[in-house]
Parts: structure tokens; sequence; C-alpha cells
């Protein structure tokens, strides 16, 4: 027979697979000899089989769900699927485990399940194998009955401690196994204690306890018809509820959002274990501290303690908690303990723990631990300290931080100079500054996103069943909740700005408006929060860019010793080269140059310079706009002085530096109605549809325009190599590469080379004195240029892929058009992985950049290999380029992300050679 359970102290630890992040953390901790109340976990694997008889119609259900229905649709599937699984049944054969596992937990605790004088009480807990904080559900002080209770009193001597137990199990096992309507409890609950006149859970007395107990019991006898007084029953029906939850609404929401597909996690596990209660006096309590601080980083213990509480209370935010510091004041020696254990799961797990504890009367238990989840600014500085600690290698540290954590560091901050009118101060949960339109439903963020609107999610506290609007919102506020809070452990997870637990503000949420001090802010208003420092402000308030921590520095300069790529930056104009090389790239890998003729005189001259019909006519444009350009050049080649600069000559199609047809006809309309005359207008109308294309992005641009209008070539290089002549003049070494577009024969760049470059660098070295050394290459972006690599090749110093250009000829996907019109569909139904503007498409283009890369360095050993689309700055891609050209060149606030893919992609590139 199939073994379905195991106890805490036989089973791997290692398989998570198997046991869930719960269990697996619940036998490594017993193995560590730390506290653990004993308790037993029936597998994953018992959970599919649960499944098995309906697993067909299961999964087509959940694949609708998947393709994000309308609420009718979606709520219609999850009815169905509901009566589908309420139909299963345990299988008899994990039944019998767990009754046989449950046999040992009563010998080894001494209590007996049902027992009247002596009960075992257990709780039944979710955990599959990744951590989905809240999604799944749990139930706590199971074997509670009528009787049971009684025997609880007598043996811990307080009445009061069981009948808080048993009406806290009751409505948990009426909501969560029996799916009553929460409210109803909470609803009685909140009566009863306005009846006795009591704010704190805590200060109800046993009289209102007991009431409690008998109206929860009556709503669950009006809903159900009865309530299973039978502790065998309520554990079969516990562990059918936690199946069922892994398949609740919520759950497949965020495997969709994760992407946590069934081979990362399939089912969950149950863990069945021996109560320990946090609510069994001011002795007692229950906790979740973080082996460091979630936010900063900081090496402390960091977390929440609630007396006289059970698991949840912390979570939901129903009373204020204790801070960790106030917890080590009171209690020392349990903090003492507490520490030791923290830190003792952080090394042998080598991350920051997320540990959650119970106090029973002045003795620790633990009670679950796992990775935790934090911002990006802790997770970059807890790596770096904690190889420094000798806890991890760099190069696990390395591993550690994703390039997304970088690319959030390098969120906007709110700028300190801007005049702001700050309403209201909550806690950090989650960093970067953000406004948008605020509402204050979840279905209302992901309607009005939908709609295109930036939308900051407000509620009072959010639950799990909101999670679809914090994906929908640009950030989240609340008004209620501490740092572990279920708002800021989901925004943390997720990189949305959040703010919570803002007192001040109160929140209507049905009558969807806010108000704080004498402000009202009604849905649709604006506002910005800030997640770094916990303030919200109304209005639009103006962002900064960020700078680079201290040891995100650090990571990165580890990153640069151990990765092989090179890095660079794409960047147009001084400003962009200023942050580039801010950010560490080793150079610019792409400047496009018609991005310097975006001043309007610029503009207007290099009208001229396309509509002029002959050389003669040319040439003074020509030499006005060199001269304008040069000191552009000047200025970038001072920022990255002594780093290459590659400067690409214009490449789009000249129509876009033109007036659009219509409004010329539009002028000359006005014109001609003013009785004025048009003929210069006519006549640049009909220049510009002599002009027009039916294929712009096929058509006459890049090295084209250089081999019909040399001239134009001539200058511009001109403009480049004085700029460089003249500052080596002054002492600075620029290096400079100049780089020709869109080629697909080779004898474009000989041409272009012979007529073009070689004049202007003859010339200018003639005019100047300073001998340059410039290296001349192409873009490699045509299909052809790919297949004749070997002729190009032997005529450059070196090539850069353009991957935008690449992928459009290979997919023959117009890239201004495909991704607005048909790529999402073709995501949805999976003919494409990944949208090939964005991620390199491995088989297609990939294949002719790897032959193309290693067929240039064969017939040319010293030529350089970059990339310099889009793809240069994404991880993915940056993992396939790792070991075929020298480097990628990036946006300026991708250089940052770029290197440290370069390096984990040479960290595992050594791990697994095949990789
Ligand atoms: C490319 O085509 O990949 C490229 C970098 O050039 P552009 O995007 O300017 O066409
Ligand atoms: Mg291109």
């Amino acid at each position: 027979m199939e073994k379905y359970v195991y106890s805490f102290k036989e089973a791997d630890y290692r398989n998570k697979k198997l046991f869930g992040g719960k269990g697996a953390s619940l036998i490594q901790m017993t193995q560590l000899g730390l506290r653990v109340p004993p308790g037993f976990i029936i597998t994953t694997e018992a959970c599919k089989k649960f499944y098995e008889p309906r697993r067909r119609e299961i999964s087509e259900l959940e694949g609708i769900l998947l393709k994000n229905p309308p609420p009718e649709v979606r709520d219609e599937v999850i009815k169905k699927l509901h009566a589908i699984i309420d139909s299963l049944d345990l299988p008899g054969e994990i039944w019998s485990q767990v009754v046989s596992y449950m046999r040992e937990l009563e010998k080894e605790t001494g209590k007996r399940f049902g027992d009247p004088e002596n009960p075992l009480l257990v709780s039944v807990r979710s955990g599959a194998a990744v951590s989905m904080p809240g999604m799944m559900d749990t139930v706590l002080n199971l074997g509670l009955n009528d009787e049971t209770v009684k025997g609880l009193a007598k043996q811990t001597g307080n009445e009061w401690f069981a009948y808080d137990a048993y009406r806290r199990f009751l409505q948990m096992f009426g909501k969560i196994v029996l799916s009553i309507d929460e409210k109803l409890f909470s609803t009685a609950w909140e009566e009863i204690k306005r009846k006795y006149g009591v704010k704190d859970d805590p200060d109800v007395q046993l009289e209102g306890l007991k009431e409690a107990v008998e109206r929860f019991k009556e709503i669950i006898v009006r809903a159900r018809g009865g309530f299973p007084q039978d502790p065998w029953e309520q554990l079969k029906l516990a562990i059918k509820a936690v199946f069922r939850s892994w398949m609740s609404p919520r759950a497949i929401f965020y495997r969709i959002i994760e992407k946590i597909t069934p081979d990362i996690a399939d089912c969950t596990a149950v863990n069945v274990v021996t109560m320990v209660f946090g609510n069994a006096g001011w002795d007692s309590g229950t906790g979740v501290v973080f082996s460091r601080d979630v936010a900063t980083g900081e090496n402390k213990l960091y977390g929440e303690f609630l007396p006289v509480a059970q698991g949840e209370d912390v979570v939901a935010g129903i009373r204020t908690p204790m801070d960790i510091e106030e917890f080590r004041k009171r209690f020392p020696h349990l903090y003492e303990e507490l520490y030791q254990g923290v830190k003792l799961l952080e090394k042998v797990n080598k991350d920051v723990q997320d540990v959650e504890f119970t106090v029973e009367r002045g003795k620790l238990y633990f009670l679950q631990t796992r990775n935790a989840k934090m911002t990006a600014l802790a997770r970059v500085k807890t790596a770096v300290d904690m190889a420094k600690e000798g806890i991890i290698t760099k190069e696990e540290a390395l591993l550690m931080v994703s390039p997304d954590h970088v690319l959030q560091l390098l969120y906007p901050r709110i700028d300190p100079k801007a005049k702001a009118t700050l309403v209201a101060q909550g806690l950090p949960a989650s960093p970067g500054a953000v406004s948008g339109q605020v509402v204050f439903h979840p279905d209302d963020a992901v309607r009005w996103a939908a709609q295109g609107k930036r939308v900051i999610l407000a509620r009072v506290e959010t639950k799990p069943d909101d999670v679809h609007g914090f994906y929908a919102a640009v950030g989240v506020l609340t008004s209620r909740g501490g740092m572990t809070s279920h708002a800021a452990v989901v925004a943390r997870a997720i990189g949305k700005p959040a703010v919570v637990g803002a007192e001040s503000i109160e929140i209507h949420e049905e009558e969807k408006y806010l108000k704080v001090g004498t402000h009202v802010i009604r849905e649709g208003d604006w506002i910005t929060i800030d997640g770094h420092t916990g303030n919200v402000y109304i209005g639009v308030v103006p962002t900064i860019e960020a700078e680079l921590i201290p040891e995100l520095e650090e990571l990165l300069r580890w990153a640069d010793e151990i990765r092989r790529l090179g890095v660079r930056a794409n960047a147009d104009l001084p400003e962009d080269a200023a942050i580039a090389r801010k950010f560490g790239a080793q150079g610019i890998g792409l400047l496009r140059i018609e991005r310097m003729f975006r001043k309007p005189e610029r503009l207007e001259l290099l009208r001229r310079i396309i509509l002029a019909e002959s050389p003669e006519e040319r040439r003074p444009h020509l030499e006005a706009l060199y001269k304008m350009l040069k000191n552009d050049f000047k200025e970038v080649f001072k920022i990255m002085d002594g780093l290459p600069v590659v400067v690409r000559l214009i490449d789009p199609p000249l129509h876009e530096f033109l007036p659009k047809p219509e409004e010329i006809l539009e002028q000359i309309y006005q014109r001609k109605m003013r009785g004025d005359d048009a003929s210069e207008l006519e006549k640049l109308y009909r220049r510009v549809k002599a002009l027009q294309e039916a294929n712009p992005m096929l058509g006459h641009r890049g090295v084209r325009v250089g081999v019909t209008h040399p001239d134009f070539y001539y200058y511009l290089n001109k403009a480049i190599l004085e700029a460089a002549a003249e500052l080596k003049k002054e002492g600075f070494n620029p290096v400079v590469e100049i780089m020709i577009p869109q080629v697909s024969d080779v004898r474009e760049i000989i041409y272009v080379k012979e007529k073009a470059i070689i004049p202007a660098l003859k010339d200018v070295e003639a005019s100047t004195g300073v001998k340059l050394d410039v290296k001349i290459g192409t873009m490699i972006e045509t299909v052809r240029a790919c297949l004749t690599i070997d002729e190009i090749a032997k005529h450059v110093d070196f090539i850069s892929f353009g991957t935008n250009d690449l992928t459009q000829a290979v997919f023959s996907f117009s890239r201004d058009d495909a991704e607005n019109k048909f790529i999402p569909q073709y995501l949805d139904l999976k003919i494409l992985d990944a949208d090939p503007f964005e991620t390199i498409d491995i088989k297609g283009v990939g294949k002719l950049v790897e032959y193309a890369a290693k067929t240039a360095k064969e017939v040319n050993p010293s030529i350089e290999v970059g990339v310099c689309g889009e793809h240069g700055g994404d991880p993915k891609s940056i993992y396939f380029f790792h070991n075929k050209v020298d480097y990628v060149s990036a946006s300026p606030f991708r250089v940052p992300l770029a290197r440290l893919s370069a390096a984990q992609a040479a960290i595992i590139n050594r791990q697994n050679p095949h990789y």
C-alpha cells in the first residue's frame, strides 16, 4: 500500500514537493531539535489521489478560470468546481493511515482524541510545495465539542481559555469546513462584545464566550443542519476542506499570476499538528518573526507578538501586536531562545527566515519557517550581508537577487523639492513612489486598469480575496494593519508600492471615499503614496529617479568580477550617457544619431537636407547640421571618456522626419482660402509624396540612405570624427566606433566606407592634424546579413546584432504593430511562449545570432560582437547571449540588471556547462 502519511520525525525535509513547504519546515525544525509540537503530514500525493476521480473535469474548469473570464462566467465555474469537489470523498487507504498516526500522536502526547477528560486537540494546516501565503485554509483547535471543552477546562484549570478555544474553533470550522458566510459569526461576536461592553477580544468574560459558543452552534445548525460533535468526523471534514482549498478561486488566481505550474507545486499537503495555545493566558501568545528586517534588510529580529491570541489573529490585524523589541523586554529568556532558533534556521536554510511561533504558558514552540519575502532593498542588503558573514558564498548571493529586484531598486522616489500636500503617514510596507486614481474595491481596480487607468487600491485592510486588485493597481494603501499584514506581505511579494496602517485615514469602502483631516478624497481622485517613507499625499507629486544603494553597488562589483559578458548602454543624449556611466556601463553600445535631431532647428535643417534635390542644394544645410551635432558628440564622448561609444549612422525611413502629406494639404487649403501663394507648399507636397513608401520599415532607410546620399553620411562622419579629434587635442581619450545600419550585402559596407567614412576620416585627420583610431562596423539586423556574415566579417572591426529589426525580419512581424494586434492572443493560445520582441526567440532568431556570431569569429578572430536590440536588457535573453557574444547593450536603467544577469549566466553556466 502506498504510504500517504509521515510523522515529523521520520520524513526527509528536503522533499518539499511531497510534504509541502510548511510540512518540510516542521520536519526540519523537529529534526534540528527545536521545540515543535508533535504531528504528521498527509502528503501532496494524497491530495492528488483525492482529486483523481474527477481530475479531468476539474482541470477543464480550471482552464476556463485561467483565461480570466467575466465575473458571471467565473462565478458559475467556481460553483461547478465546488459541487464536484464536495462530491469527493477521502479515499479509505488515506483515512486509515491518518487514524493510525493519530493513535501515535495520542501515545506521544499522553492525550486522547475526543477524550472528555484529557482531550487531544490538533490543528489541520495546508501547505503546498511553494509558499502561497494566506491562499489556502487552516483549522485550529480541532477535536473540541460540548464534552471535550469541559475536559480542556479541567485539564488546564482555565475555563475561560477552553471556551475561547471552542468559540474560535466553531467559527473557523463553520467558515472553512462548512463554507458558512463568516459575517454571520463576526456580527454575532461583535454583538456579544457590545452587549458586555468590551472592546478587545481578551476582555470578553466567560459568560460572553459561552454565549458565543451557543450562538455559533445555532448559526451552524441553521446553515448546515447540525454540527459534528464527533472529532473524527471533524478531522475527516477538515482534511477534505484543506484539500479543497487548493482549488479555491483565490488559490487558483494566485497560481496563475505567480506562474505556479504543476511541475512547481501540485496539490497541497495537510499538516496535522498537536495544538499549543497562544490564548492560554497573558503568558501566552503567538507571533511572526523575521531573522532580519524585511523592509530595510538590517540584521536584527523583526516581527510582532500578540499576547493571548491564536495564529490568524496576528495576520488579520484584529488587535495591534507588540513589537518584537517589546517582547524582548518582557520575556528576555524566550526572546533569546527564539533568536537562537531563528538564526540557526537562517544558517541552515541559507536565507532570511520568516518564522511563526507560539508561546504557551511561558514555553516557546516553533510552528513554521520559510524563506522570507522582502523588499528589493532588503533582498539586496541581506544577500550581501550574508555573504560577508560567511553564511552564503558571493555566487549564492548573486543568484539570490533577481534582475527584477534590481529594477525595483531603481524605482522612482518623491522629489524632495516637490511641493506636496502630505496628509497622512502609514508604514512603508513596499517601496516605490506612485501616483494613481483612488479606487476602493479590487474589482473596480481591475475594471479601471483595463481601461488603461493607473489606480491605487485603498482598503481598510486587505484579505487574500483582494489579490486580483493588487495586480491591477499601481499601489496599495490601507488604514489598518502592520508590516506583516496581508497587504504588506503581498505588496512586497509582487513588488507593488504600498503604504499600510495609515490610521489617520478613514476609509469608507462601501461609500467609495476616504477622509483624512479635513480632506475628502473620492473614487477617481489622484493621490500619491511613497512606499519608502509611508507618506500619503493628495494629487500627483513629482518623482525622481533612484540612486544605486551601496549594497547594490557592492553586489554588482561582485557580478563584474564573475561575468564574462560585457555590458554597454543604449544612450543617445548626454543625460542618458551620464546615467549609463553611473550605473556601470562599459561604454555605449548604440547611439542612435537620429535622436540628436530632436531640437526644432535641427529638424528643420534635416528636412531641408532630405528635400533637397541635388548635392549642391544639400551642402550648406549639411555644413550647418554637422557643426551642431559635433558639440553633442563632444559632450557624450567626454562623459564616456576612455570607454567605447558606438555611433550608428542615420537609420530610420526618411519620411519620419517630414510633415505628413495630409498636414501639408491642409496648409495649402488654408493659404488658398486666404488667397495667398501656396506654390512652395505644393512643391513640398509633391516631394513628400514622392518619398512616401508602402513599407517604410523595409524601405529607403539605414545604409540605403548612405548609398544614395553618400554626402549625408560623409557629414555625419565628419561631425563624429571632428568631435573626437578636438577632444583628443584637449587631452581626452574618445574611443569611437562607427556603425552602419541595415546592411544586407558586404558591398554596401565597402561602398559607404569608400565614399563617406574614409574620406571624412582623411579630411578630419588632415584638417586637425590628429591621428584617429576608429573602428568601423555594422549592425546585423537583416536575415541576409546573418547568412552572408562570412563575407561581411572580413570587412568590419565589429558587428552588433540589432535584434529588434532582426526579430521583425525573421518573423515577418511588424515591430510597430504586432504587440498591439495579435501577440497577446498568440501568448494566450500558447502559440508563442514569450513576446519575441521582449525575450529572444531562441529557436529562430537565436539560431541566426548563434550562427552569425560564431562564423564572424571564425572568419575574423579579432572581431568584436555585441547585441544592441531591446533584448540586451532582458535577463532571459542575456542568459542566452552569454558565451555567444562579447557584450550586450541595454537602456541605461537596465544596465545594473544586465550586469547581474550576465553574472548569473556565468555562474549557472559554470555549475552546468550544458545550460
Ligand atoms: C535593432 O534593430 O535591434 C536596433 C537596435 O535598432 P533600432 O531599434 O533603432 O532599429
Ligand atoms: Mg534596427
